[in-house]
Order: C-alpha cells, then structure tokens, then sequence
C-alpha cells in the first residue's frame, strides 16, 4: 500500500514535482549569473500573477507574518490611525503588529462566518482620519472571503492605503490589484503559490512607496526595512548582484518554476479552477448534511473549507479516520469555534482526484463514526460540480 498521504490542508498544501526539483537542486551562489537571473524573473513574473504591472514586488526569506511585518513596519508611523477589518484569526493578528508599531488601531470585527456590514467600514472611513487600512482576503481561520474589489473601492474613494492579506488566496482567489486599487498585497510561498514555506512575498503599489519614502522616522523593525531590501529587488530585476541579507537561493529558484506554471495554467483559468474545486466541497459538504463556518456560498473562499463537525461526531476521531483513509486535513483555528469544525484545503495545484479523494475519505470516516448517510451522497454531489 502506498504510505504517502495526500496534504489537503489549508498550507502548505503539495507542490509540483518541477517545484520540488529546483529545491533539492545544488545551491547556487546567490550572485552567480544563473540565480541572478532566476531571481530577476521571479520578480517580474509576480508582477503578472498579481496582476500588478506598477508594483513592487519584495520576495524576503521568512513566513507569512514577515510579509505582515513588511507591510506594517513600513507604512506605519507613530500615530498614524488604521482601520482592521477582521473576519477571524489572522485580522486579529494584524491589528496586534499594527499596535507594535504605534499606530492607533481601530478593528472592525465581524461574527465568525460573516463580514463586516460595508456601511459600518463606511461610516468609520467617512471619519477621514485613517491612513491604512487592511483586510484578510480569505480569513484561514474561518474560510471566509472579504469582497477585494469592494475593499478597493472603498480605499480609493477614502484616499486610504489599502493592504489586502493574501497569505490564504493569492494565485487561487481573483484579485486585480492595480485595477481594484489596493495598494499592498501580500502573501507567504507556501500557499496557492505553491513553493515551500519560507518566503514572504509582497507587491506595493506606487502610492504605498511614495507613503514610506515620505516616512519622518526611520523603520523600526531593521530586517524587514524597505530601505534595506529595495535596492536588492531593484538590482536583481537589472540583473546585477547585489546582498543585504543572503536570499533563500533554492526558494527563489522554486519560486521562479511555481510563477512560469502558474501563468502557463493562465490567471484567468486558475480562478477558474480554484472556484469549481470549492464548489464541488460546498456541493457535498451540503449533500451530507454538513454546515460549513461562511454563512453563504457568496462568502465562502474558494482556497479553503471550513465545515463544522456533524452533532455527536468527535472531531479527533474523523480526522484520525480520514488520515488513515489517505487524506490529511486541519483542525479548526478560530478561538471560539476551535473544537467545532475542521478545515480542508483546496488551493495550488490541487485538481479533482484530489477532491474526489478527499471527499471519499470524509465519507469512510463519516461512516465509521456512525454518521447516518447515504454513502456517495457527497461524492455523487462532488463529481457532478466537477463535471459541469
Ligand atoms: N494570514 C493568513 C490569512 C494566513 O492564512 C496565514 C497563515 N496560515 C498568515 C497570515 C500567517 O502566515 P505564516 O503562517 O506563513 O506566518
């Protein structure tokens, strides 16, 4: 029996094999021509998947939260005021980096599976007072997707610097970051991009750069400071070495091969891909019986799932029972809901054996947790999302 498992969780989630080659490749020198011009690619080939051709990209060796770290180290100053708007786990968090950096936060937190009511975000920008504000695009915590393009909207109407966390949606949700106007998105590798966990990637739009060449103090937090990193982006894009901190050479390398099949697949597709994936979740999850966190398809991601366990079902015993069957998946995260739910991913390369798979695995433990169903429902309601 094959012993590997299938990791459906919501990251990192399995990676090409051309991705995993360039990582078990011999390191090169991170100024040798070849990863110079790896690295320059990578650069500009972000600007494509984020659709962004007037951003800054950063690529920086660390996790998600150091993309974080450089959106708020650099774009907050003492006093500046910026608007959170928190849909779980993860806007809670930025809030928290936005305070270490002496901004006056105010948070708009919305229930677990819902979003914060526009009228209310209005009504606060309406203030004038706020120099930033930031949202999670998809909230891993609860699967819910906030409206990027409305967020964008909001921004440039309110004149704010917009920052949207992508860590659980870029290159699987739609996001067009210059024609939505957001100024910072931002993300981690291990994600829908679908490199290994360790870079930290960002793209800053020209109204972000002008926002931090404007800064009266200098950065507080010195790793993450644009004034370090900027001019090695800059470099590796004209093809020149350059070092401030040594780059995570076959991360990069991995980066580049992950960006070239990403656009070889086509934007356009992979949104495309990414939403009939999660419906064929949604549609068994439904067929079982099986509530999910988001209060509507509308408000559901299409990266991740986030069902509740069935009344009577013990969550560590279905997902003990869906690791035997083959299938890997998360436990919940959200504070309140934790021991309630679980969590599927369905992001990257992920195509429909997978959800098949995953779904006939959810079934078999179902089954010998003593669910009461009719065995293929979800599978039978899965394939027919999947063929549509
Ligand atoms: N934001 C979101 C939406 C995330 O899902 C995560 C990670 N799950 C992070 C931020 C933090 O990323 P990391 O764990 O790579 O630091």
């Amino acid at each position: 029996m094959k012993s590997r498992k299938l990791l459906m969780i919501p990251g990192p989630v399995e990676f090409e094999h051309e991705v995993m080659q360039a990582m078990g490749a011999p390191t090169n020198s991170h100024v040798a021509p070849a990863f110079i011009e790896s690295f320059g690619n990578a650069l500009e080939l972000m600007r494509k998947v984020w659709l962004s051709p007037s951003g800054q990209p950063f690529v920086v060796a660390g996790s998600g939260t150091l993309a974080m770290d450089l959106a708020g180290a650099n774009l907050t100053e003492p006093g500046d005021a910026v608007l959170v708007i928190s849909t779980g786990y993860f806007g809670d968090r930025f809030a928290e980096l936005f305070r270490r950096y002496g901004a006056e936060v105010k948070v708009l937190s919305s229930k677990p599976g819902e979003v914060v009511d526009t009228k209310i975000i209005e009504k606060e920008l309406e203030k004038g007072i706020y120099k930033l504000m930031c949202f999670t695009h998809v909230d891993t915590s609860t699967a819910v997707r906030v409206d990027a393009r409305l967020m964008g909207e909001l921004g440039t109407r309110y004149n704010v610097i917009t920052i949207l966390d992508g860590v659980c949606s870029v290159a699987g949700e739609e996001i067009r970051q210059d024609e939505w106007g957001i100024d910072v998105v931002l993300t981690a590798s291990q994600k829908a991009i679908g490199v290994p966990p360790g870079l930290a990637l960002l793209m800053a739009s020209p109204k972000a750069m002008l926002k931090w060449s404007k800064r009266k103090q200098p950065v507080f937090n010195y790793y993450a400071d644009w004034s370090n990193w900027l001019p090695i982006m800059k470099a590796y894009e004209s093809r020149k070495p350059a070092y401030f901190g040594t780059p995570a050479v076959n991360l990069i390398e991995a980066l580049q091969i992950s960006l070239q099949l990403i656009l070889a697949e086509g934007m356009e597709q992979r949104f495309v891909r990414h939403e009939k994936m999660a419906s064929a979740v949604r549609a068994a999850f439904n067929s079982l019986k099986m509530k999910q966190i988001p209060i509507s398809n509308e408000l559901a991601a299409n990266t991740l799932s986030a069902p509740y366990y069935p009344t009577g079902i013990k969550g560590s015993d279905l997902i003990r029972h869906m690791n035997e069957a083959g299938i890997i998946v998360a436990g919940g995260l959200h504070v309140d809901l934790k021991a309630g739910y679980f969590r599927i991913g369905h992001m990257g390369s992920v195509n429909s054996s997978d959800i098949v798979s995953t779904i006939g695995a959810l079934e078999q433990a179902l089954y010998k947790c003593g669910y009461e169903f009719t065995c293929g429902k979800g599978l039978e309601a899965a394939q027919i999302e999947l063929s549509d």
